[in-house]
Parts: structure tokens; C-alpha cells; sequence
């Protein structure tokens, strides 16, 4: 990953690129970041300008001999550890970072800014939930040591350390104090609210602020040719997350839309005879295609929330503007927010594999409810 294919987030870009030209590196870092913003793809730049031998003004060359392995992900002092879990083929015993490597090379090549579900269904992981083992926070520990010191750093990245379980995190707390040779830690999280408090105090905080609604327009005219309309109707949907807007790009129908607007007029009428003919529809539909209709909910949900503090500073345009005025002149600001949860936390359920048309009937109920409580 280079600095320049992560769109915008410049002030970043550069502040890491001065650190590193100035060798003040931090020793250990916390890349903190919403999920959807650029953390980890900016640990993976930032990994490869460390190592690069012929740094440039925007970042590394992305053609010396160290370049061309980062770019591969197969550096020898690029280290991964990222949430694993048993499959039908490694036991849960044998999980390791290590064992998945293959897979993982593929997974940030094809979707640097990717969900850890995302990650967990490419590795086979079907709908277990990864962690990160204390075997193998001891095994980081352990090959540190051993590990002969040069003058290249030794880069950990460690993705998602929210995933750790805690007595691997405290068996990291004394390398991350005095890490061994020039060895870099970089924890790339999206809840560092969750990390031990031990762990924070030793890093040094990296803020990786979301994508502006510009960075993610430029990204989705200049690198996948959309027109200026559509890729702005995208990015203020997708609401600076740049894995959203990209799934809304692949995933969306033109008729989203209407599915949804009709979908919510009957939970209003509370036509239970109809709402079951949805859940049918629904549970036909393939699993991508259903969470991009409640994806779409959730940034209509948002929009409307928006809508109820200022219509002015609601970004939707055309029909979507009317559905959302109109949403928020009929329900308050609380019960916005209850559907919005509810179809998140159905989202959530739907992705672990919950029975669709079930789902989607008591979330239809649920959102009735709330219409007419
Ligand atoms: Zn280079």
C-alpha cells in the first residue's frame, strides 16, 4: 500500500511522512480509526516508507526492492497479527495469524478498508467470531527475541488488538514499553475505547480521521469512472466510510429506494398481509443484497436524524430529500434512533446467519410498533 492509492487525509500523510524523515518514530502506535476509515491501509503505507530505500516527497518509491515485497505483503519485517478463529481445515487450537496468511495477503489487496466479518467469511471462518489468542500474543513476544537486529525496522502491525484476549494484552504491556532493536508496534483499532487502559498509556495516539465527502467523491469518479451525481448520492450515503460507499457502489439497486420507502409505508399501515409478501421478497434475495436494503436503511435512519436538527444540513437530493423530510416531520429524534438500532442490530444477527424472512418479519413488527407507539 503506498500513501498516494489512500484517497485524501493529506495533513495525515504528511505528519507521518515528516516522523519518519526525522526519525522520530513512536516505538509504539495506536492507529485509531472509525471501521471504514483508512487505519489499517495507513499502518500498511506507513510500514513501507519505514523500510523504503528511496523515499519520496509523497511517500515510499514503490519500486526499490523493499517496496516491491511490502507491496506483496510478504516483507520479512512487515508482521501481521489480525483476529483468526478454527476453520473446517485448522483446528481452533492451531489458529494462528501465521496459518491464515495467505488469505489475509489476498483479503488487504482486494479490500484494505474490509470489515473483520468480511475478513472472518475469506478465511473460511464462517460466522464464528476471530480473536486474537494469548498463544499467539506469547509467540509475537517470543520471535521478537529472537529476531536479529538490523538496521531495517521490525514492524508488528496488529489489527484490531481489540480482539485480544487480555491476558495476551498484558503479556505484550512490557515489549510494547521497551520493544527490542528498532522495532515498531502499530495498533490499528476502531475501538480504542476498549483496549486495556495499560496498553493506551504506553502508545502514541494516531487519530485516522473518515473520509470527507470530497476524498470518497474523487475516489469513486476518478478511480471507478462514476458520474459526479451518483458517486455524490453515494458518498453522503455512505457518510465517510469508504467500505460502505464501495459496497453501495457494487451492491445497490436502482430501485433501493422505492423497495425501502414501501417497505416503511406498510410498517405505518401496519399491513401485516403485505409485510409477510416483503419478508418473502427478502428472504429471495441473496445475503449481499439484503444488507445493502438495510445499509440503505440505516443511512436513510441517519439522514432523517439529521433532518430533525437542521433540513439544511441533510445531504440526500430528489426523492430521497422528500422521504427524509417527510420521515422527520412525522417521528421525533428518539424514535428515529430506535429503528435505526434496531435494523443495525438486525444487520448484525442477518451477517451470523439469522433466518431471514424470521428477521426481517420482527423487525418489520418492531418498526411498526415504534411507528405507532
Ligand atoms: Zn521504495
Amino acid at each position: 500500500m503506498l500513501f498516494k492509492e489512500i484517497p485524501g487525509l493529506q495533513e495525515l500523510k504528511d505528519q507521518l511522512i515528516s516522523a519518519a524523515d526525522q526519525n522520530q518514530v513512536a516505538h509504539a502506535q495506536l492507529f485509531a480509526g472509525q471501521p471504514g476509515s483508512p487505519n489499517l491501509a495507513m499502518a500498511i503505507a506507513f510500514a513501507t516508507y519505514l523500510n523504503c530505500v528511496n523515499r519520496q516527497s509523497d511517500g515510499p518509491c514503490g519500486s526499490c526492492a523493499s517496496c516491491s515485497k511490502s507491496l506483496k505483503h510478504i516483507h520479512p519485517d512487515i508482521h501481521f497479527v489480525f483476529p483468526v478463529c478454527g476453520t473446517k481445515t485448522v483446528e481452533s487450537k492451531d489458529a494462528r495469524s501465521r496459518v491464515f496468511l495467505k488469505e489475509w495477503r489476498q483479503f488487504i489487496t482486494d479490500n484494505p478498508y474490509g470489515t473483520v466479518e468480511e475478513w472472518t467469511e475469506a478465511f473460511g471462518g464462517q460466522d464464528k467470531q476471530a480473536f486474537i489468542s494469548v498463544e499467539e500474543s506469547r509467540e509475537v513476544i517470543r520471535d521478537l527475541s529472537l529476531m536479529a537486529f538490523e538496521e531495517n525496522y521490525k514492524v508488528e502491525i496488529i489489527w484490531l488488538p481489540e480482539l485480544m484476549r487480555k491476558e495476551g494484552a498484558n503479556a505484550l504491556l512490557k515489549i510494547l514499553e521497551e520493544p527490542p532493536g528498532r522495532t515498531v508496534f502499530l495498533l490499528v483499532s476502531n475501538h480504542p475505547d476498549s483496549l486495556l487502559a495499560t496498553i493506551t498509556s504506553r502508545m502514541q495516539y494516531v487519530h485516522v480521521r473518515k473520509f470527507s465527502d470530497n476524498e470518497i467523491i474523487l475516489y469513486l469518479t476518478e478511480k471507478l469512472g462514476l458520474d459526479e451525481v451518483r458517486a455524490a448520492r453515494l458518498s453522503n450515503l455512505a457518510d465517510g466510510d469508504l467500505h460502505n460507499a464501495l459496497f453501495l457502489t457494487q451492491n445497490i439497486e436502482d430501485n433501493a429506494h422505492d423497495w425501502f420507502r414501501e417497505w416503511m409505508r406498510l410498517c405505518f399501515a401496519r399491513d401485516l398481509g403485505k409485510l409477510v409478501q416483503f419478508a418473502d421478497e427478502f428472504h429471495a434475495m441473496n445475503k449481499v443484497a439484503r444488507k445493502s436494503i438495510l445499509q440503505y436503511g440505516i443511512n436513510m435512519m441517519r439522514e432523517s436524524l439529521v433532518a430533525t436538527v437542521a433540513n439544511s444540513l441533510c445531504r440526500v437530493e430528489g426523492e430521497e430529500k422528500k422521504f427524509v423530510q417527510n420521515f422527520s416531520k412525522v417521528l421525533n429524534e428518539d424514535k428515529i434512533h430506535m429503528i435505526y438500532e434496531k435494523i443495525n442490530t438486525s444487520i448484525y444477527h442477518l451477517e451470523r446467519n439469522a433466518n431471514a424472512k424470521i428477521k426481517f418479519l420482527n423487525l418489520s413488527v418492531s418498526i411498526s410498533r415504534i411507528f405507532n407507539n
